[in-house]
């Protein structure tokens, strides 16, 4: 069995990691009491992917709940499925980040940082052959942000040759109005580019734009934005946790999207999206489900896929159709579009079916890609890091926990570099390329 660790952080990785935890457990026959009660053998196939299994046939998560104060952690707690967790695997402390990525990483967070991994060790341990961890948090706030980075490069050094992949949600002024989001952002990007192997970006600014335009939702809250992230989160893993999959495994699945190991920044996106209501009118078809995936409204990332070409793609269908309903509408849109496809990586779009629709739906779709576009969503978080770097404002705060203004700057090149190679392979050609071959070898 290929275990994978779970780990969430802070208030949003929190919020968003139970509620994976509330999809994943449905669609796996798992009731709140870890008791399975579901109808089809494959829900139990691979449960130990994310699953232990405990005495009296409970099924409990691989997961380590991480914050530094107590708040969201009680609320998961009370809610629903609460009682899932292993209790001894909420580690938390009293004194909060208070949305400053310094004391996540330096201070607060670096008190707490043992005692969380002792028991990402205790889960590790008990793994049969462990493939890698997963991350919830967000970037922009203090605890899943700095601790979040903090935990990603120590589970690194002690676990160099697993995978370490990330859900990381990406701050927007349209979500929240805490000024310093841009530096807390800028800073744990300059770890994800080191640290993590795959990193799965989940934009707010996006989530809101489709809250508001394609579900119409006049003021979406964060529930409303996190049963976007829970449905794209399902999507993304149902290949790892069902059988037969492609890119069953989260190096299987690097392995196949990540041509350059820095550029491991995925865009995601879900079909169908409709607002309530309109939903039980329309069942989508292939064709709808491929148009609308492939569709710039779609993606969580506020990008525009035509302002880029994509490097690699995989998509995964859920449900009832046909493979080849699904191969000649990937090969219809890819032909149709094949100017935003790179021509020098032969075959970079994969797709997949699994024959479990997520519930309450018949059927859907989960789309990943390596776009370059994904550089504006760097482009603006920098833009606004500059603004006020430029300016030193609020750098106090920072240089008060013990930061050194030089990570700042080191931070905002490394981004902009991220930001200078997605648009160098953007515009490379079959040619260039072996122009450049012809010359190092010369050389
Ligand atoms: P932390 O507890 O210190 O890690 O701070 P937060 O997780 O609250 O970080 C603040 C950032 O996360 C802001 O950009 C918020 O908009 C975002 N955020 C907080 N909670 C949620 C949530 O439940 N869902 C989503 N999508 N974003 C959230």
């Amino acid at each position: 069995m290929r275990e994978i660790v779970h780990v969430q952080a802070g208030q949003c990785g929190n919020q968003i990691g139970s509620k994976f935890w509330e999809v994943i457990s449905g669609e796996h026959g798992i009731n709140p009491n870890g008791t399975y009660e579901g109808n089809s053998p494959t829900q139990l196939d691979r449960i130990n992917v994310y699953y232990n299994e405990a005495t009296g046939s409970r099924y409990v998560p691989r997961a380590v709940l991480v914050d530094l104060e107590p708040g969201t952690m009680d609320s998961v707690k009370a809610s629903t499925y609460g009682k899932l967790f292993r209790p001894d695997n909420f580690v938390y402390g009293q004194n909060g980040a208070g949305n400053n990525w310094a004391k996540g990483h330096y201070t607060e967070g670096a008190e707490l940082i043992d005692n969380v991994l002792d028991v990402v060790r205790r889960e590790a341990e008990s793994c049969d052959c462990l493939q890698g961890f997963q991350i919830t948090h967000s970037l922009g706030g203090g605890t899943g942000s700095g601790l979040g980075t903090l935990l990603i490069s120590k589970i690194r050094e002690e676990y160099p040759d697993r995978m370490m992949g990330t859900y990381s949600v990406v701050p927007s002024p349209k979500v929240s109005d805490t000024v310093v989001e841009p530096y807390n952002c800028t800073l744990s990007v300059h770890q994800l580019v080191e640290n993590a192997d795959e990193v799965f970006c989940i934009d707010n600014e996006a989530l809101y734009d489709i809250c508001l335009r394609t579900l119409k939702l006049s003021s979406p809250s964060y529930s409303d934005l996190n049963q976007l992230v829970s449905a794209v989160m399902s999507g993304i893993t149902c290949s790892l946790r069902f059988p037969g999959q492609l890119n069953a495994d989260l190096r299987k699945l690097a392995t196949n999207l990540i041509p350059f190991p820095r550029l491991h920044f995925f865009m995601i996106g879900f079909a169908p999206l409709s607002a309530p209501g309109s939903q039980q009118y329309r069942s989508a078809s292939v064709s709808e489900l491929t148009q609308q995936m492939f569709d710039a409204k779609n993606m969580m990332a506020a990008c525009d896929p035509r302002h880029g070409r994509y490097l690699t793609a995989a998509a995964y269908f859920r449900g009832n159709m046909s493979t080849q309903d699904i191969d000649d509408q990937m090969f219809h849109i890819q032909n149709k579009n094949s100017s935003y496809f790179v021509e020098w990586i032969p075959n970079n779009i994969k797709s997949s079916l699994c024959d479990i629709p997520p519930l309450g739906m018949k059927k859907s779709a989960t789309f990943v890609g390596n776009s370059t576009s994904i550089q504006e969503l760097f482009q603006r978080v920098g833009e606004q890091f500059t603004a006020m770097f430029r300016r030193k404002a609020f750098l106090h705060w920072y240089t008060g926990e013990g930061m050194d203004e030089m990570e700042f700057s080191e931070a905002e090149s490394n981004m902009n570099d991220l930001v200078s190679e997605y648009q160098q392979y953007q515009e490379a050609t079959a040619e260039d390329d072996f122009d450049i071959e012809l010359e190092e070898e010369t050389f």
